[in-house]
């Protein structure tokens, strides 16, 4: 998947559906990546920020060769390769996707690391060892690992 950086104020442009068309000079670089899809549509993710936690919109453009709308950019008479932008969806970074986990048990949100791994709070946890070492006949057969992980 091609990831281009982009300024804000494009980013924000072409997320409100404003600017259908990106621009990327005709150098060896935006030539090499390009070039071998003239006339053909990709997909790609447009990055406001180069870390994998910034605003991101992955779009499905045609690309093309020739000058540009200068509201959205381009320097009138430059050629450049154009991005015709077909079809944007808005991703969220990962960071901001991790769920809250809840207690299998309880409900109650997990705040330790162990918590969350187990799916149990602590005191759930330990009740729940306890029943299961209860409905056991011998306990080493069955770990609270592998009993946990048949929940799923
Ligand atoms: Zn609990």
């Amino acid at each position: 998947m091609l990831i281009f950086p982009i300024k804000k104020t494009w980013f924000d442009m072409i997320d409100k559906g404003i600017k259908k068309e990106e621009y990327r000079g005709d150098t060896p670089y935006y030539r090499a990546r390009l070039e071998p899809f003239l006339g053909q549509e990709i997909e790609c993710n447009l990055r406001n920020g180069y870390s994998s936690a910034s605003p991101t919109l992955k779009i499905r453009a045609r690309i093309e060769k020739g000058t540009g709308n200068p509201d959205w950019g381009a320097e009138p008479g430059e050629v450049y390769y154009k991005l015709v932008i077909l079809d944007k969806e808005r991703i969220e970074p990962e960071t901001f996707i991790i769920k809250a986990r809840r207690c299998k048990r309880c409900g109650g949100l997990l705040t330790s690391k162990q918590a969350v791994e187990d799916g149990y709070g602590h005191v759930c946890k330990m009740k729940t060892k306890a029943e299961i070492e209860a409905a056991t006949p011998d306990p080493n057969q069955l770990t609270l690992f592998d009993t946990f992980e048949s929940e799923e």
